[in-house]
Order: structure tokens, then sequence, then C-alpha cells
């Protein structure tokens, strides 16, 4: 068998072991295995790379020097990446992720624009042999032109809306208020305009390497305005939507360099990415030209003070502990709070202590509950909790009339009433936990802050709810020993 032939029998391995392992990743049960796993196959696809025939022609013209450099390169890669995964607590993973998308997108534009100027500079070579097909390379739309300018092209986008995500979800002041200024539309659709004329420039003279680079910028551009619009509690789905583009940007740049693997991993990133994103936008009962275009999910000017003045009523462990004593159906509704407070274990130790008096205790997940799909049902399993009492949100919403004590931790916006009666609210039409419907709402949380959306929350002020200020962790462990 040729070297190609085995370099593509582990290509066909590798891309094996990626679809076995998003397979496993779709189940908590079977998710670390399924990460080990991708990890293996992208392994495989990286080493059986390095036998591909630049590669190897590099090698035997300079020697061990080019794959030192690959080392090198690997190693500072993954010491940053591991860094990174190590430091960066649960809650603050969707800023990680917005990095990576963002990384990868750049990645891709490097490699095209690499590829591109070294087929460039081979065309215009008479002495190389291989000046001729470098040279039909840059033919006017060929494969080669019409991935380059895409990877560019999407690589840019995703560059820049991933580092303008990151800003948003690091709550950092320049990006905590969404830009909602109505010429918005405009820019884009010049933006857009622009990048589509860049385009059909560069595949008609791809030997023009200035046209890719201009459409980089323009992309970049557009990567920034099209991100900076969306706030409040959008961003799951535009985080995404950039994962899909990641993948997608990864895809085209494996038909620049004509690696199989490359456009197989991509094309799975881009496919899962965008599955989530339908996925996200029918969670929150948004359309995704919405989302992108509409500007929804900005910062309401709504004030605390009108919504809570005189109505909040605020209770401490022993008085809770004493309307826990006559309840027999209690739903405990987690959120963000509750992975900042690390309180999954504390709640286990409640949910066990209501049992032990005959209570029935389940739980009720939002799908976007927390900072990233699925972190409530990760937290949860960390400590135990028996995965059939993990209630998704339309199974378990008819029955909080029948519930005597909704107990709210940490949660804000995937239980804020506002979403269903305020249709001028930026969370007006997203599904949310019916916990108002409940006989008695506790909630727990430190202060009246607002959640992600930056809103305030009517729940709060409810006849039947009661505020227990503290924090997530403390407040559960003084509430289990009150009910001791
Ligand atoms: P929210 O962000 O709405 O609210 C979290 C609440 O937790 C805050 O009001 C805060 O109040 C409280 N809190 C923080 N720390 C503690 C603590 N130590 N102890 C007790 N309470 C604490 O969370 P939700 O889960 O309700 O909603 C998630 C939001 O995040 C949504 O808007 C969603 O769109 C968005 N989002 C979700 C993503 C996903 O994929 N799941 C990704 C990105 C964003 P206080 O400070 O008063 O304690």
């Amino acid at each position: 068998m040729s070297s190609q032939a085995w370099i593509n029998l582990a290509y066909l391995a590798a891309a094996m072991l990626f679809i076995v392992a998003f397979k496993m990743m779709s189940s908590p049960r079977t998710a670390v295995r399924g990460t080990f796993l991708g990890a293996a196959g992208m392994a495989i696809a990286i080493i059986a790379a390095c036998f591909e025939a630049p590669i190897a022609q590099s090698v035997a013209s300079r020697g061990a020097w080019p794959l030192l450099m690959l080392a090198a390169a690997a190693v500072l890669g993954g010491g940053v990446g591991a860094t990174m995964a190590l430091r960066y607590p649960m809650t603050s993973m969707p800023q990680m992720v917005a990095l990576l998308n963002g990384f990868g997108g750049a990645a891709s534009v490097l490699v095209a624009g690499a590829e591109l100027s070294g087929t460039c500079n081979l065309a215009f070579c008479d002495a190389d042999p291989r000046a001729a097909t470098a040279a039909a390379s840059l033919l006017p739309w060929t494969q080669f032109s019409i991935a380059t300018a895409l990877t560019g092209l999407i690589g840019a986008v995703t560059f820049w809306g991933s580092l303008v995500a990151f800003g948003k979800l690091e709550e950092l002041p320049q990006f905590k208020k969404a830009w909602t200024d109505p010429r918005r539309h405009w820019i884009n659709l010049a933006l857009v305009a622009l990048t589509l004329l860049l385009t059909w420039g560069f595949c008609t003279n791809p030997d023009y390497t200035i046209l890719f680079w201009l459409l980089v910028v323009v992309g970049s551009a557009l990567g920034v305005t099209l991100t900076l619009p969306i706030g409040g509690a959008d961003m799951p789905v535009v985080i995404c939507l950039l994962n899909s583009y990641s993948g997608l940007a990864a895809a085209a740049a494996g038909f620049v360099i004509d690696n199989s693997v490359l456009v197989i991993a991509g094309s799975l990133v881009g496919a899962s990415g965008l599955i989530l994103t339908a996925i996200m936008c029918q969670a929150m009962n948004r359309s995704l030209v919405g989302v992108l275009f509409g500007g929804l999910g900005t910062t309401a000017a709504v004030s605390g003070d009108d919504v809570y003045a005189g109505k909040v009523k605020s209770a401490g462990a022993e008085e809770i502990a004493m309307v826990l004593e006559g309840a027999d159906k209690v739903v405990i509704v987690p959120g963000y709070g509750l992975a900042v407070a690390q309180a999954q274990h504390a709640v286990r130790e409640l949910a066990d202590a209501l049992e032990a008096r005959g209570a029935k205790v389940e739980y009720a997940i939002h799908p976007v509950a927390g900072r990233m799909p699925g972190h409530m049902n990760v937290l949860l399993a960390e400590a135990d909790v028996p995965y059939e009492k993990l209630r998704e949100m339309d199974d378990i919403n008819p029955e909080f009339a029948e519930t005597d004590v909704a107990i709210v931790i940490g949660a804000n916006d995937v239980v804020n009433p506002a979403a269903r009666t305020d249709p001028s609210s930026p969370i007006a039409g997203m599904p949310i936990l019916d916990v108002d419907r409940a006989r008695t709402v506790v909630v727990v949380k430190r202060s009246l802050s607002p959640g992600f959306a930056g809103i305030p929350n009517p729940l709060f002020a409810a006849d039947n709810t009661l505020m227990y200020f503290a924090d997530g962790k403390k407040a559960i462990l003084d509430l289990v020993a009150a009910l001791k």
C-alpha cells in the first residue's frame, strides 16, 4: 500500500472516532469517554498529517527542523489550552468556548492565507516543477479560490464575533450594553455587500492576494457589527452559531489544503453547531433571523424599584423549614447562582432530608439555565442526583400548580414571569419555568440584583414568594440544619 493510502486509512479511523465521540457526548453518562475518543481521533489525524507530501518533502530537504517546529507549536498550543481549561471555572465555560471558537476561525484564516501566498509564489517560479499545478489553482473560480475566499470570510467573522461574545459573557463594561443604533442594519447590509463584491473579485483574480486580506478585514468588521447588537438572554444562540461557523471555516480550509479529515471534522462541528443553534432557538422561542438582526434581548430601561418597592417578603432558614415541613411535593429549580455557589452537594442533602420526611422531590431543568447548554445536568450529576429526577421544562411546567413549594436556587431569568406577561420585555416569548404557579415559592439568592438579561423579576415581589437572601450553599446547608 502507498504511504498516501495509509494516511487516508488513518484519516478514516480518525473520522470514525469523531462520529462515535459525538454520539457518546450526547449523554452525560458517556460524555467523558466520548471526549477522550474525540481527542484520540484528533491525535491520529495530526500524526497522519505529518506524513503528508508537503511536510515529507520539507523534512527531506531541511531535515528534522519542520517537525521540531510542529512539535513546538503543538506543545505551546496544548499548554495554553490545558492551562485555560484548568484555570477557567465551570461557570465561565461559555467564555472559554467563545475563545476556542474564535481561535479556530483565526487558525483557518491563517492556513488559507499561508497556502495562498505559497501557491502564488510557486505559480510564478519557472524553476519549480510544481509551478504548473500551483498556477492551475489560481485560475478563476477553482475549488482553491472559492474555498480560500470562504475560509477568509467565515474565519474572520468567527474570530471577531467570538471576541465580542467573550467580552459580553465576561460582562466587560465596554460590552455590557447592546448596540441598538437603528443604522446598524444599513451598516451590516453595506458590509455584506462589500464581502460579496470582494469574494467575487478574489475568485475571478485569485493571484491578487490583497483582495483576500481585504475580505478578511471586512469580514472582521462584520463579525463585530453582527455580534455587538445581541444582548442579554440571546447569547446562548450566538455561541452555538459561532461554534458552527468555526466548523464551517475549518471545513473550507480543508478544501484549501485538500485535507479530507479537516473537511470531515469541520463539517461535523459545523453541522452539530447548526443543530444546537436550532434547538436553542426553539427552546427560547426565537427565530434565528430575529436574534441576528432584530436586536432582541437588549437591556430594558425598567427599574427594579418600580417592580419591588414595598412588595418583597424575606424569610430565614427556620421560617422556610417550617413551610417545607408541611410540603408533600417540592420542586427544586437550579440556576446559574447554584453553579457559582457550588451548592449542588448541599442541594442533594436538602432533597435527601425532605425525602426522608416523605416529600416527593424533583428538579426542574430549563434548557438555558446556567451559562452553557446542559450546565445544570452536569452540575447535578456531580452530586449524584438520580438522572430520572431531572424533569425538562415542558414536562414539569403543567405540574407547578400542584406543587407545594418550588425552591429556586440562584435562578433568575429562567423563572421570570415577565417573559409570559410583558410583551415589551427583552425576554418576551422566551419559555420559562412557571414556578410562580406553585403554592409557595422560595427564592434563594444574595440580593435583588438582576440575572444575565439585566432585567427585574416580578416573581420576587409576588404574594406567594419568600426571598431567602444568602449565598446559595450556605442558605441550603442552614436550611438542612433547620429541617433536622
Ligand atoms: P441568571 O443569570 O438569570 O441569574 C442568576 C442569579 O444567580 C443572579 O440573579 C444572582 O443573584 C444569583 N447568584 C449569583 N451568585 C449566587 C450565589 N453565590 N448564591 C446564590 N445566588 C447567586 O441565571 P439563570 O440560570 O436563571 O439564567 C441563565 C441566563 O444566562 C439566561 O439569561 C440565559 O439566556 C443566559 N445564558 C445561558 C447560556 C446557556 O447556554 N445556558 C449561555 C449564555 C448565557 P444575586 O447576585 O442577587 O445573588
